[in-house]
């Protein structure tokens, strides 16, 4: 509970997680890209440096998330990076999704500096965030699991120590294959009911209720219905965790053809400028398909 947390990477889901911490009690030292994040943050009690590298300094655990596999790679063992400030015995906490493999490395990197690393990817969205309701799936060495489970417990609610380090992320590759699924069967069923004529709210009254009910259900279609296109998840990051789990399965040699069609309409929704869009924004493609829109 007395440890000193420092976080980087200010965004949709870093500022709100710092919020929880900082309601937890905990103090946040916090770095930032740009500009505006920090000011939120710190308007919410944290202390701002000037680099990774100083976060690190003053902080026994550090959590990072930003975007992808390059970007994590940059703030942990990059110039003015988290491992030029790390001291044995801490550990570094990655919550961004990134890949499993690029997971494992950065954790030997850290291991030379007798440092631990866990990978703990996300599931939630930003309401859940906010909310400090996420789901965390997490890889690396138990004892820090256990040493970092209150720290986690400010921010999430579902938290599983999947296994080694990777095992976290891989565990995410598989959650955003059920989510992109689920995404594509909320969709259709609007672009269906739209084309049909039939009352929306009540088709999604219903259908929420019974066995096709989901997050992806119960969040979505109120959005798309009075076309709120702004994202909680945009569009470009989920085309990154779909890059991540082609290439999972390209590693594995096994077809994945669901989320591989899930990918190719995204890049339609990218294509009509629409990648920092939130992801309910797939509908938009196949409402061109049905010649429909979906709305209220
Ligand atoms: P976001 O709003 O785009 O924020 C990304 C943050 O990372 C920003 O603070 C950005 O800095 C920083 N960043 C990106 N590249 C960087 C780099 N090379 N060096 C330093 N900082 C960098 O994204 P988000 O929605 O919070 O997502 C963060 C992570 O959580 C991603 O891996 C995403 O896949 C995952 N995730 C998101 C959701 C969701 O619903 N949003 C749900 C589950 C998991 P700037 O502010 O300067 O741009």
């Amino acid at each position: 509970m007395n440890k000193r947390i420092g976080f980087i990477g200010l965004g949709i889901m870093g500022r709100p997680m710092c919020q929880n911490l900082i309601n937890a009690g905990y103090s946040l030292t916090v770095w930032n890209r740009s500009q505006p994040g920090i000011d939120i943050v710190v308007g919410y009690g944290a202390t701002a440096a000037s680099s990774p590298k100083e976060v690190a300094g003053k902080s026994d655990v550090v959590i990072t998330m930003v975007v992808d596999s390059s970007d994590v790679r940059q703030v942990i063992l990059g110039t003015n990076g988290v491992i030029e400030g790390v001291r044995a015995g801490m550990t570094v906490i990655d919550m961004s999704t990134i890949s499993p493999k690029v997971t494992r490395e950065i954790a030997e990197q850290l291991a030379q500096k007798e440092a631990k690393m866990l990978d703990a990817p996300v599931s939630g969205g930003d309401t859940g965030a906010r909310a400090g309701t996420l789901s965390i799936m997490v890889g690396g060495p138990e004892e820090a699991f256990n040493e970092c489970l209150p720290i986690l417990e400010a921010m999430g609610k579902n938290i599983i120590h999947i296994g080694a380090n990777g095992a976290g992320q891989t565990v995410k590759l598989c959650n955003q294959i059920a989510c992109v699924l689920n995404i594509l069967g909320v969709s259709e069923s609007l672009v269906l009911a739209a084309k049909s004529g039939v009352d929306l709210k009540k088709m999604h009254q219903a259908v929420s209720a019974g066995a096709a009910g989901s997050w992806m259900m119960t969040n979505l279609p109120p959005k798309i219905m009075v076309r709120d296109f702004e994202p909680g998840f945009m569009v470009k990051h989920q085309q990154k965790d779909l890059r991540l789990v082609m290439e999972a399965a390209q590693d594995l040699g096994i077809s994945l053809p669901g989320a591989s069609l899930v990918h190719q309409l995204f890049h339609s929704v990218e294509a009509d400028g629409n990648a920092e869009k939130g992801t309910q924004a797939l509908v938009t493609a196949l409402e061109k398909l049905a010649d429909v829109e979906v709305k209220d």
